[in-house]
């Protein structure tokens, strides 16, 4: 008999898990039926591995324990939320891997009222009758922006694929290769555009586009997308067209021009010291396009969303595409990007929204911040540690402002590296988690991402961490 079959001769059968006493406080009730499916699930992982093992035979009690770990183990997992709040200490404001913006307690109080209760969502309360989504909202959007209407769906992906549907009708889509741009893992530029239906018409280099080739491709039918680069800068043998005059070109020739913002700045980012990278969403909208777009969780500060401006004519018939409805957003999107806009309407200086706040946050608060979770933390630290506050950079993250870097203070701890791994492996384990940088120098905690109200959660994550550390022998296991 070969080694594998030997192996899995011993694999306990699925009745075996059944019956087995260790599962039965879970075996009760409708949850059998999932927890069936989870059995067969180890059961044929185990199989799977059984054929390539190598080493001594587990014997049937072994494996059936192995198994019965397991299932609990997968159970466990399935029966608990299967996400975790994390202190963001990476110093990168709009981190898309860590949920973008945060909302505002206003705009979580807001969410969180529709998500419990009914409300007049497509209702008008006045007339008692049908009413349409989201109109304040957009009503808000549009006079913010400065434009004649806007659509609200669920994100700048689907804003992009919409406009350009909508205003191409799968025709040509003129698209500098300055722009056939990649956002984040999944978003390609030229596949969204190719889902349109459409043709996609690649004009210009790289690096130079000018106004003569666009007009060289405009041909009646055409579209022209114009994407802002976003996530990252092209320096050096450049040469770009302005909206503005792109717009007056589009509009000469007939051809209807969408413009993708990106982020959507809502907030004159300059007055926060930050360099002219980003436009304001409204100076967009100035130029001209026929319709332009933009994210609502970005440096707008919102939620997740897609909006698009333009006119009423073109935003009602957006609003009327059988797509719409697949793209719509649910009522706590609405609750929460409402009460954002609110704050945009009656601020007179600079919103209190965490992304616009953590940007403003001044270098004495930084240093202040910094210097208070080092007396905290300092005395609990391992031996060979040593904990200081340091200058750093923070960024603005979610592909804005892509080659600023905004000064910063970091809590830096140097020591033993393996330990400090191990330790920010821990911190990455503990709920909430505790993300933050490591580089040559150490493990570093930039707290222009951590709010005031978590510097406590930030001193308990380190000493669980090193709690953890000192019972287990530091930066063996694990
Ligand atoms: C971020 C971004 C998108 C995608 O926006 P989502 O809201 O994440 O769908 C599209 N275009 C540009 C230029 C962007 O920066």
């Amino acid at each position: 008999m070969s080694d594998a079959s030997a192996r899995l001769r011993e694999l306990p059968p699925i009745s075996a898990l059944l019956d087995d006493d260790r599962l039965a406080g879970l075996l009760t009730g409708r949850r059998t039926l999932w927890l069936t499916r989870v059995i067969q699930g180890v059961v044929a992982e185990l199989r799977d591995e059984l054929r390539t093992a190598e080493g001594p035979i587990l014997g049937r009690e072994q494996l059936l324990k192995l198994a019965v770990d397991r299932v609990v183990a997968q159970a466990d997992a399935l029966m608990s939320k299967s996400w975790t709040r994390v202190l963001n200490g990476t110093g990168v404001v709009v981190h898309t891997n860590l949920g973008r913006s945060c909302f505002s307690p206003a705009a979580a109080e807001a969410a969180r009222t529709v998500a419990l209760h009914n409300c007049d969502l497509e209702f008008d309360l006045p007339s008692g009758t049908r009413g349409h989504r989201g109109r304040q909202v957009e009503q808000k959007a549009a006079l913010l922006a400065g434009a004649p209407a806007a659509l609200v769906i669920n994100n700048n992906a689907a804003a992009v694929w919409l406009a350009v549907r909508h205003l191409s009708r799968g025709g040509r889509v003129v698209l500098s290769r300055g722009e056939v741009v990649a956002i984040g893992g999944s978003f390609r530029m030229h596949e969204i555009l190719a889902e349109t239906g459409c043709t996609l018409v690649e004009i210009g280099t790289t690096n130079r586009t000018s106004l003569e080739d666009y007009r060289q491709a405009l041909e009646p039918g055409t579209t022209v997308l114009k994407v802002h680069r976003s996530n990252f800068t092209v320096e050096g043998f450049t040469e770009d067209v302005e909206l503005a005059e792109l717009a007056e070109l589009c509009r000469g020739a007939g051809c209807p021009l969408v413009y993708d913002a990106g982020s959507g700045a809502f907030h004159p980012y300059a007055e926060l010291g930050l360099p002219a990278g980003e436009r304001l969403l409204a100076e967009d909208v100035a130029a001209g396009p026929d319709l332009v777009t933009c994210s609502g969780d970005k440096l707008l500060g919102g939620c997740q969303a897609g909006i698009i401006f333009g006119s009423r004519d073109h935003v009602s018939a957006l609003r009327a595409h059988p797509m719409r409805r697949a793209f719509r957003v649910d009522k706590t999107t609405l609750a929460a990007l409402d009460e954002v806009l609110t704050a945009y309407l009656r601020a007179e200086g600079q919103p209190a929204l965490p992304t616009l706040d953590q940007l403003a946050l001044s270098l004495d608060a930084l240093e202040q911040a910094a210097e208070h979770l080092r007396r905290e933390l300092v005395p609990a630290a391992p031996s060979g540690w040593s904990g200081q506050v340091v200058p750093g950079e923070s960024s603005v993250g979610g592909g804005t402002f892509s080659a600023t870097r905004i000064e910063s203070r970091l809590l830096m701890w140097t020591g033993p590296k393996a330990e400090l791994e191990r330790c920010h492996q821990l911190l990455r384990l503990g709920d909430p988690a505790l993300v933050g940088r490591m580089n040559q120098q150490g493990l570093a905690v930039d707290v222009r991402t951590i709010a005031v109200a978590e510097m406590d959660l930030v001193v308990q994550a380190f000493g669980r961490a090193w709690q953890t550390m000192a019972s287990n022998g530091s930066g063996k296991d694990g």
